[in-house]
C-alpha cells in the first residue's frame, strides 16, 4: 500500500536547484542543462548565507548565473534564504535538484535529502551525475586555484573567469 502522502502531488513539475554557486562552475551549468531538459521549470536558487566568507557577493553570483543560463528559456535565478522547504512551497516546487560528484558528496546528501523529506514529504529530491569532466570540480577547488593563479580554463564559463581575475586584482592592490 501506497503511504497517503505519495498519494497527494504537488502541482507542477518546477525543479529548484539549490547551492552557493561562489562562483558558477561548468559542473553547475552541466546539471543546469540536464536539469532543464527533465523539469518544466528549474529555479537555481542562490542560498544567501551570512555566515560564509564569500568570494563573490549575492547579486554578484546572481548576475554571472543569469548570464550564462540565458539561452535557458525555462531556467530562473533566484535567491532564498531560510529553510529550503519552505522556499520550495512558495515557489511550488516538487523537486530539489542536487549533483552527486563523488561517494564523498553522498553521506552529505542522503543526510540532507532524507530531513528535507522529513520536513515536507510531498518533496522529492533528484540526484544527476554530471559528466565525468566535472565529477572532480567544485567552486571551492575554482577559488583555491585562482588564488594561486593556476588556469581556469574549461572549469569555469569565460565571463566567470574573467569576474574572477578582476576581483583577485581588485584584492590584491
Ligand atoms: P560547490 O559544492 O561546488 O561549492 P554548491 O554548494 O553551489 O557548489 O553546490 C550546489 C549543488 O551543485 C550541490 O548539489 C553540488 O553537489 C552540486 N555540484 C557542484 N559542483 C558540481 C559538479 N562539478 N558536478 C555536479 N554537481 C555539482
Amino acid at each position: 500500500m501506497c503511504p497517503r502522502h505519495l498519494l497527494t502531488r504537488m502541482k507542477t513539475s518546477v525543479a529548484i536547484y539549490p547551492g552557493s554557486f561562489d562562483p558558477v562552475t561548468n559542473g553547475h551549468l552541466d546539471l543546469i542543462a540536464r536539469g532543464e531538459k527533465m523539469f518544466d521549470r528549474l529555479i537555481v536558487a542562490v542560498l544567501k548565507n551570512m555566515e560564509k566568507e564569500p568570494l563573490f557577493s549575492v547579486p554578484e553570483r546572481v548576475e554571472m548565473l543569469r548570464e550564462v543560463t540565458k539561452e535557458f528559456h525555462s531556467v530562473e535565478v533566484d535567491v532564498f534564504q531560510g529553510l529550503l522547504v519552505d522556499y520550495a512551497r512558495k515557489r511550488d516546487a516538487a523537486v530539489i535538484l542536487r549533483g552527486i560528484r563523488a561517494v564523498s558528496d553522498y553521506e552529505y546528501e542522503l543526510q540532507m535529502a532524507l530531513m528535507n523529506r522529513k520536513l515536507e514529504p510531498r518533496l522529492e529530491t533528484v540526484f544527476m551525475l554530471p559528466g565525468e569532466t566535472y565529477s572532480y570540480l567544485s567552486a571551492k577547488l575554482v577559488r583555491e586555484i585562482a588564488q594561486l593563479g593556476g588556469p581556469l580554463t574549461g572549469l569555469v564559463p569565460p565571463l566567470v573567469e574573467q569576474k574572477i581575475r578582476a576581483k583577485l586584482a581588485v584584492a590584491s592592490s
